[in-house]
């Protein structure tokens, strides 16, 4: 064939209208087509994306996304139970065929109150890393009003969509997770007391988003701009877990079962003995609007669930057993560099001890370790002593006074 005819095989078009003409074994493809190809390439890897998605979310059952979290948080099982549950009618929800019953089942977005420290954040990672959805951690103390300083509430799904690679279908059914949730509280019970720049306005804004409606998202972030593109997000079949410390709830908690006691015991013989040591499983809404947030966000987080205090066991464990915990972690780092690791149950029962000395909680008990091993990590990979027993005494050695002030200093 003479060169001023070669043609591109899928469109026709001749050399010298294209920019590039590739050569295959019997045919050409011009760059307009390669551009085609690939765009459809990727829609198609998209669709089989979310149907992966779909088939993924449709085989798990309370119990086994339960199991899933065991493996990997400890203790907390009442939340455990509560998230499976309503993580699971949440995407029957989301996969449900449309019906003509008019029965609605409405979103279960979740709640969690919880000390900092006792697993919240956890509790949201390993569910979006189960359902493998995209997840976007957010703080509410960054949020403002519109026209602030601060982020706008709609860079919540900014950061969603980010998680999702701008895959939208993706994003669309991904987890937003709301920490600090209490310090967007009204602080007052009188509303009108000041402009309520951090609390109540960010409240009435998180509403729309939490119950279901299509937001205009700027999708790198920022401030909204006249002349920036907008994606539109419905956030319908997005799941809100919002999580908060609430401290001085328990005070609410309190007084209000103190007057329900003597209200109920007049009438019935109920002397069912209140656990002070763990008030917050006894929360119900009504505290939560005690405590400043408006009753809205409460209806809209239908599902309302706590975090156990974490005592000496929990933490003990939390260092050994889940799945990526952190002594396996070390472990790990060790082999790499075929040291032989190991610690006796008596370190294991110091760091603990420290970290409830110190109210370090859980996280420190990762900075506990670091401050012990740091010495070994840089020297014993280039000698050639290969085992490390980590005993109480090496710990005890390791952890000066100061360096335990230092740690309580930044946790
Ligand atoms: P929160 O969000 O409640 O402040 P996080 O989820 O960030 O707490 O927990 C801090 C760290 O402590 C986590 O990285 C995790 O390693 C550990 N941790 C806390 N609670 C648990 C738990 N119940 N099981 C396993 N690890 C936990």
């Amino acid at each position: 064939m003479a060169k001023e005819e070669l043609e591109c095989s899928f469109c026709g078009r001749k050399k010298p209208d294209t920019n590039l003409l590739i050569a295959g074994l019997d045919a050409h493809i011009c760059d307009r087509c390669i551009e085609q190809a690939h765009g459809i390439v990727i829609e198609e890897s998209k669709q089989s994306d979310n149907d992966e998605l779909s088939s993924e979310l449709m085989l798990k059952k309370p119990q086994q996304i339960k199991a899933f979290l065991d493996e990997y948080i400890i203790g907390q099982e009442h939340t455990k139970k509560v998230m499976s549950v309503a993580v699971y009618n949440h995407y029957k929800r989301l996969l449900q065929p449309p019906t003509d019953d008019d029965i609605e089942i409405q979103k279960s977005n979740i709640i969690m109150v919880g000390q900092t420290g006792t697993g919240k954040t956890l509790m949201a990672k390993t569910i979006a890393r189960m359902l493998n959805v995209p997840l976007a951690i957010v703080d509410a103390t960054v949020l403002t009003e519109a026209g602030y300083v601060g982020e706008d509430v709609e860079s919540i799904l900014t950061r969603l969509l980010q998680a999702a690679d701008y895959n939208l279908e993706k994003a669309e059914k991904g987890i937003v997770f709301i920490d600090e949730i209490d310090k967007i509280a009204r602080k007052s019970d009188n509303p009108s007391i000041t402009r309520d720049v951090s609390g109540e306005g960010v409240q009435q804004a998180l509403l729309k988003l939490l119950e279901g409606t299509v937001v205009n998202v700027p999708p790198k972030g920022g401030r909204k701009h006249p002349d920036q593109k907008f994606i539109e997000v419905n956030t319908e079949h997005i799941l809100f877990i919002a999580g908060g410390a609430f401290d001085g709830i328990e005070r609410v908690i309190s007084k209000r079962l103190n007057m329900a006691a003597i209200g109920y015991k007049a009438s019935h013989d109920d002397d069912e003995i209140v656990d002070v040591d763990n008030l917050l499983q006894y929360i119900i809404p009504k505290d939560l609007k005690d405590f400043g947030l408006i009753p809205e966000i409460i209806g809209r987080l239908p599902v309302l669930t706590y975090m156990d205090p974490l005592d000496a066991n929990t933490l003990r464990a939390i260092l050994t057993e889940p799945k990526n915990a952190i002594i396996k972690q070390y472990k790990k780092l060790f082999n790499m560099d075929e040291i032989e690791f190991s610690i006796t149950d008596g370190a294991l029962g110091y760091i603990v001890k420290k970290a409830i000395e110190y109210k370090l909680g859980a996280r420190g008990l990762r900075s506990l370790c670091e401050e012990i091993l740091t010495d070994a990590m840089f020297e014993m990979p280039s000698s050639d002593d290969k085992k490390l027993n980590v005993t109480k005494a090496y710990a005890e050695s390791k952890l000066t006074k100061t360096k335990l002030k230092k740690l309580k200093a930044v946790s």
